[in-house]
């Protein structure tokens, strides 16, 4: 029997499908019971991308996300499956496969069954973590004072704004709408922002979103494959540089994949040398977890 719930085209209508987990219409637990939101993994490896490489983290992997960029590495995020898999009860175990919906106390417990010795920074990923911004928030919270990093599309500004406050860094994608097929419409959660659907409305919620992050431990990531729109890029660099210029760029060569290839070599150097002339600190970095065979 196939129990996940993919996000249905039924955006304006009652919501998730018959059959939803409890949630998917917006029917979670109230505050006072404390947030619940779907999991697709919990695990520690290293961090890929942006200005953390390389550092030990454990990795929230949310489930949901409407977007739907060519280079995804996560496709199998974009889905509410009716398990997650997390590590198991000791550091020989292994991972076992749970129920995926989770409150914050229960979630708790993944991270700790993850780490083996010191505990490390959470990266707070997806899917789209925005998708849940109260539970993150709770989350957040409940791990405090350890660090927390936010990786985003940037896609649901109010939703950033409401978790911006509880988590120690953001990773920013600049996405191009050049990249991007339309977004999955569906899911009726309460907060859900809708999803920007072209280059002026990706435009929008950058400038949206970019201004939230001055003066704030944050970097800004823009994937380049073989058709990266070179002119769109420039523009969201020249959004970067008006906003919020102190907040480095990273450059990723994508990681090829079937729908989206690496790209040749002048097409990074032009937004190298777009991203220079605008003053911005830019850094070219391909992700390092797949060229180290990590998760
Ligand atoms: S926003 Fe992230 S998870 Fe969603 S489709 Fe794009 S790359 Fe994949």
């Amino acid at each position: 029997m196939n129990t996940d719930v993919e996000l249905p085209p039924t955006h304006g209508s009652s919501g998730a499908p018959s059959g939803a987990p409890s949630g998917v219409r917006g029917d979670r637990a109230s505050p006072s019971r404390g947030e619940t939101a779907p999991l697709i993994e919990v695990f520690a490896s290293i961090q890929g991308e942006g200005l953390y490489v390389g550092e030990p983290q454990v990795f929230v992997r949310l489930a949901g996300c409407p977007l739907r960029c060519r280079y995804c590495d996560t496709p199998h995020s974009w889905a509410i499956h009716a398990e997650a898999r997390v590590p198991g009860a000791t550091a020989e175990a292994s991972p076992q496969r749970v129920p995926a919906w989770h409150d914050v106390k229960a979630l708790l417990e993944r991270v700790r069954a993850a780490e083996s010795g010191a505990r490390r920074t959470v990266s707070l990923t997806g899917g789209e973590p925005l998708l849940w911004p109260r539970f993150a928030a709770e989350l957040a919270r409940a791990l405090a004072p350890r660090r927390v990093h936010l990786e985003t599309a940037g896609a649901h500004p109010q939703a950033l704004e409401t978790l911006l406050a509880h988590v120690a860094h953001v990773s920013l994608d600049l996405k191009l709408a050049a990249d991007l097929q339309a977004p999955v419409e569906g899911v009726d959660l309460p907060e859900r922002e809708p999803e920007p659907r072209d280059a002026a409305g990706w435009r929008a919620v950058r400038r949206h979103v970019l201004p939230l992050l001055v003066d704030r431990d944050a970097c800004a990531k823009l994937v380049v494959t073989e058709h990266t729109d070179v002119a769109e890029a420039l523009v969201a660099l020249d959004d970067l540089r008006e906003l919020a210029p102190r907040v480095p760029v990273f450059l990723q060569p994508a990681t090829p994949r079937p729908r989206a290839a690496a790209p040749e070599p002048a097409r990074v150097d032009a937004l190298v040398q777009g991203a220079l002339e605008r003053g911005l600190s830019v850094r070219s970095l391909p992700q390092i977890h797949p060229l180290l065979g990590l998760p």
